[in-house]
């Protein structure tokens, strides 16, 4: 018989998962999905100018190649259509509970299974796990996979006085189309790369842009193209050449990208690069000189943007360094003075380092995972936590990338995780064995101490107490090999 399993979420994670379910002919499963629709960082992300930074061909399931973007980066919507398109043509609909969020998890020792425990959502993605939605009946299952995203609960920032704000405020992630911003004077408080994508579409209507930045970003231009039809039929037609051109990226990525964040070869190449693209796009040297990152490439987020630096450029855009004291009804106010502003827009990023969180998870012995992950989260590849069995993750702690697709990185996950149910099948609930865990955790801090997120800057793939929680510090195609086949011996199995 096939195991029950539940899935959290109905993004790129969730929807592989359930594809990979179904091709193996095994259809009891669930995806419960707080959000109305289906598509997750693509549902969510409707600001202007919201696009993927790694090209579409990589930046998609490898086993439905998609020959029609209509650009190399394409935008938001057409992302969004991909993935609908995949729970369409998979037959993924009926098993998809929409405003549905699981509010908790527990492990019952006595039949092996988990306790699921969902809410009704109003379907704006913020459920939260507050209680204030329609409890629903517990529901069984053998195994748990979390596809919750890393990016997915926005985070807003602690500002003295956001509340008494006057004009329209919200968060990039939720953004307000019912605010038009013709005329208006906005003030963007971030200039991560959610930032380096609106503000440039923002800039051409708003009366005034001021941009807020606390650290300056390295920028790297992004080479972005339109596939026209010809190219279009020919992708289409000659899947050799869709492949090549996939296995192209993959490998500048590994190739090119990977050394540049692990202090290789080509460290020194990129920010030559970044830099060469700074002067050319910002002659004023003032401006520049605050636009000059003070930390190494790479330790933080990069922006891949070539709109973003002309934005900023612009006479009617600045960017205001001065530190914000507090937000005032009129606008933001800084150590230099009021900043008027009608409309707020929060670029502030997501709390990244909250896995999991705010469902509730039990585990073995009633122990719940935030307690388990106080010092961090962490996972054994990422999948799977000791105590926890049968519980398994999708881009959980450390499978972050800053070069290359995350898509890649969810498939090798789905993949190993369909190597466990045999096993759970026949042996009972299994459990990574802490001495495995160990390992790993040795492995990984050997591995991080060459990478540049560990230099002085602060940054989403750190948790409060400075540890790299959120990226894999390998190349994607080492994390391929880690978790090619799941290994029996590092798992304790009830039968
Ligand atoms: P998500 O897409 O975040 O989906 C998680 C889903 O889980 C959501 O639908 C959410 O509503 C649901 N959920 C959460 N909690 C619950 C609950 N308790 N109950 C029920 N449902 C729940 N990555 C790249 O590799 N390349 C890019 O170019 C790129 N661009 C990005 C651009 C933006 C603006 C952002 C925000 C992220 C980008 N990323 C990019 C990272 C991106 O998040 C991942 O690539 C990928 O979309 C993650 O998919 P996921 O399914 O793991 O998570």
């Amino acid at each position: 018989m096939s195991p029950r399993i539940a899935i959290i979420g109905a993004g790129f994670g969730g929807l592989c998962m359930a594809i990979q379910l179904e091709r193996a002919g095994i259809r009891s499963y669930t995806i419960f999905e707080k959000g109305a629709g289906v598509g997750g960082t693509w549902r969510d992300n409707t600001y202007p100018g919201a696009g993927c930074d790694i090209p579409s061909h990589l930046y998609s399931f490898s086993f439905e190649r998609y020959s029609s973007w209509t650009r190399r980066y394409p935008g938001q919507p057409e992302i969004l259509g991909y993935l609908e398109g995949c729970a369409d043509s998979y037959g993924l609909r009926p098993r998809i509970r929409l405003n549905t969020e699981v509010v908790s998890a527990a492990f019952d020792e006595a039949s092996g299974r988990w306790r699921v425990r969902t809410a009704s959502a109003n379907g704006d993605g913020d459920g939260d796990a507050n209680g204030d939605g329609e409890k629903n009946e517990d529901e069984v299952f053998d195994v748990v996979v979390s596809a919750m995203g890393q990016l997915n609960r926005p985070y807003l920032p602690d500002i003295p006085g956001m509340s008494s704000f006057a004009g329209a405020a919200f968060h990039s992630a939720r953004w307000d189309h019912s605010q038009d911003l013709t005329g208006r004077r906005v003030a963007v408080i971030g200039n991560g790369s959610s930032a380096a994508q609106f503000v440039p579409k923002v800039a051409e209507v708003a009366a005034h842009l001021d941009v807020f930045q606390r650290t300056a970003n390295w920028v790297v231009p992004k080479p972005d193209a339109v596939f026209g039809p010809r190219m279009r039929a020919a992708l289409h037609r000659m899947p050799l050449l869709r492949r090549a051109y996939r296995e192209w990226l993959y490998r500048y990525g590994e190739n090119t990208l990977y050394p540049a964040l692990a202090g290789g070869w080509s460290a020194d190449l990129v920010r030559r690069r970044a830099l060469e693209h700074l002067h050319a796009q910002v002659p004023d040297p003032e401006l520049r000189a605050r636009l000059t990152p003070g930390y190494p490439l790479g330790c933080k987020r990069v922006v891949i943007d070539s709109g973003f630096y002309p934005a900023l450029t612009r006479p009617d855009v600045d960017v205001v360094t001065d530190p914000i004291t507090r937000i005032v009804p009129e606008g933001v106010r800084t150590v230099a003075g009021l900043r008027e502003a009608d409309v707020i827009v929060y670029a502030t990023g997501f709390r990244t380092s909250e896995f999991l969180a705010p469902v509730r998870i039990t585990g073995r012995g009633g122990r719940g995972l935030a307690e388990e992950w106080r010092e961090g989260a962490e996972a054994y590849l990422g999948i799977a936590v000791p105590r926890f069995p049968n519980l398994f993750l999708l881009y959980g702690p450390n499978t972050n990338l800053g070069h290359n697709s995350i898509v890649f990185m969810i498939e090798c996950q789905v993949r190993y995780i369909m190597g466990c149910l045999p096993h759970l099948a026949a042996r009972g609930p299994m459990e990574v064995r802490p001495e495995a865990m160990a390992t790993w955790r040795r492995s990984l801090e050997r591995a991080m101490g060459r990478m540049v997120w560990q230099a002085g800057c602060a940054s989403w793939y750190k948790n409060e107490a400075g540890r790299v929680t959120n990226n894999w510090p390998g190349t994607a195609s080492l994390y391929r090999r880690v978790t090619g086949a799941p290994r029996p011996d590092a798992f304790h199995f009830a039968r």
